[in-house]
Parts: structure tokens; C-alpha cells; sequence
């Protein structure tokens, strides 16, 4: 994976710096597509990972922009050719993030934005170390949460059923992320989440063209 790339623009000094991946996660119905959506309408230096899954597309979802909706054989043989840079079952489903678009957006100059689930985020975080960011989006109660799969109308009353049991085990993975957040107000969550967004992308440690700058600017003095 590419750890060191360009920046033309957009960064103080036109500095290099190295890219961020960028994981949000939360039990399903919280709101981290929501946020996701907002998040890359309103940061063009971010690009978000699309997953494979053998789970069955939903109506409204594309092939190729919501998830590769593939088989459980093409999913096998992806696993077998080392084409995951992570992998794990998900509601009875497997689902990967394919590793060649992330180096590629990581290559350009970009970062980019995972929505996956807690196995993704410590994997990711065993491979790119310093080069993630976790953050885990909750909801502000367990009946709201129910609510809101309810108003998305995307499920079938046993799959709501089924994604609020698995909901306090997926709860109780919040301290595997670097920052824990509720969406109460979703442009008060989002705007949390582009801040550290921000923050994250001016660390110290990803600043890599920071030493050529110090040597200039000692030098001239
Ligand atoms: P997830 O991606 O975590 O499964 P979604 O982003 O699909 O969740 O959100 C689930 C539903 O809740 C959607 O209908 C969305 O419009 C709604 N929603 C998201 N955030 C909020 C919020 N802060 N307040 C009320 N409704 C919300
Ligand atoms: P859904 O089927 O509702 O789109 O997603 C179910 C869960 O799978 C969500 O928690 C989502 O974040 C997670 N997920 C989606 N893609 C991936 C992936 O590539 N890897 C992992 N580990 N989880 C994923």
C-alpha cells in the first residue's frame, strides 16, 4: 500500500503528507451512510472504498456504487488471489474491501473512507497502523434506533429484527475505535466528524514533506 503521496493541493504549503483511511463504522440504522454521504459530497480529497458482499443487492442500490455484488464463488477465489485487504462475515454474509483502489486513490493523492464493520476496522489497523482513523457512530438510544430502521424502509420486519440483536454486540466494540461519537443531530455528527477528519489529516506524523520544510526554512534564517 502506497504510505507516502503527493498532496498538490489543498494542504498547508502544498506539503506532502501521507493519506488517511478513514473508517467509519456504528450498528446498522445509526446513520454512518448518512454521514458517509455528506462527508464525500463535502471533502472532494476523499474518495470511499466500495466493497464486495455475496449479500443480495436492496432495492435503490447499484452494482459497482453501493457495493460488487458477487457471488460466493468469485467472493472465494477474490479471498484466494489476495484481492481483500480485509475481509469478514457479516450477517451471515461475507464482505471485503477490494486492495487495488485503495492503493490507487492512496497513489493520487487522496484518502479514503471505509464504511465497515468492527472485524474491518482492527484488521485495517493491524496492516496500516498510524495510517487509520476509527470512528464509531452510535445511536442516542436503542428505540431510536429501531425507529430508524423502521423510517429507512430498506428491511423486512425479521432483518430489522435481526440487525437490533446484533446491535448491543456490534455497541460493545466501541473501545477498539479512536473516537466514539452520537448521532443525535446528524449535522451536528457530521460536522464532529469532518473536524476530525481535519485534525487528523494536519498530524505531525503524516506531514512527511514537514522535514524538507524545516531544513528550508532553518537554512534561510
Ligand atoms: P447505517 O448506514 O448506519 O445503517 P443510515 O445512514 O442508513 O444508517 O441511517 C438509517 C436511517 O436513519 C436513515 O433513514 C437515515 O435517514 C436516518 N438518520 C440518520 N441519521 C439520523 C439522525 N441524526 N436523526 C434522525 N434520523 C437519522
Ligand atoms: P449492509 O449489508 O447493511 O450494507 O452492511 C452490513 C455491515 O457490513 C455494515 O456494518 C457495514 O459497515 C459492514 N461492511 C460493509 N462492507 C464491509 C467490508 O468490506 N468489510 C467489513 N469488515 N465490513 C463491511
Amino acid at each position: 500500500m502506497s504510505r507516502s503521496t503527493p498532496r498538490p493541493a489543498g494542504d498547508p504549503h502544498g506539503m506532502q503528507r501521507r493519506g488517511v483511511l478513514f473508517v467509519l463504522s456504528s450498528p446498522s440504522g445509526a446513520g454512518k451512510s448518512t454521514i458517509a454521504r455528506k462527508l464525500l459530497a463535502a471533502e472532494p480529497e476523499l474518495a470511499i472504498s466500495v466493497s464486495a458482499t455475496t449479500r443480495a443487492i436492496r432495492p435503490g442500490e447499484e452494482d459497482g456504487r453501493d457495493y460488487h455484488f458477487v457471488d460466493l464463488d468469485r467472493f472465494r477465489r477474490m479471498v484466494a488471489d489476495h484481492e481483500f485487504l480485509e475481509w469478514a462475515h457479516v450477517f451471515g454474509q461475507r464482505y471485503g474491501t477490494p486492495r487495488a483502489p485503495v492503493d490507487e486513490v492512496l497513489a493520487s493523492g487522496r484518502d479514503v473512507l471505509f464504511d465497515i464493520d468492527w472485524q474491518g476496522a482492527q484488521q485495517l489497523h493491524q496492516i496500516a497502523g498510524g495510517d487509520v482513523v476509527r470512528v464509531f457512530i452510535l445511536p442516542p438510544s436503542m428505540e431510536e434506533l429501531h425507529d430508524r430502521l423502521l423510517r429507512r424502509a430498506t428491511d423486512a420486519a425479521e432483518v430489522i429484527d435481526a440487525r437490533m440483536a446484533r446491535a448491543a454486540s456490534e455497541v460493545s466494540h466501541w473501545d477498539g475505535y479512536d473516537y466514539v461519537l452520537v448521532n443525535d443531530d446528524v449535522e451536528g455528527c457530521f460536522e464532529r466528524v469532518r473536524t476530525i477528519l481535519a485534525a487528523e489529516r494536519l498530524k505531525r506524523s503524516r506531514q512527511t514533506g514537514l522535514i524538507g520544510f524545516i531544513r528550508h526554512l532553518t537554512k534561510a534564517a
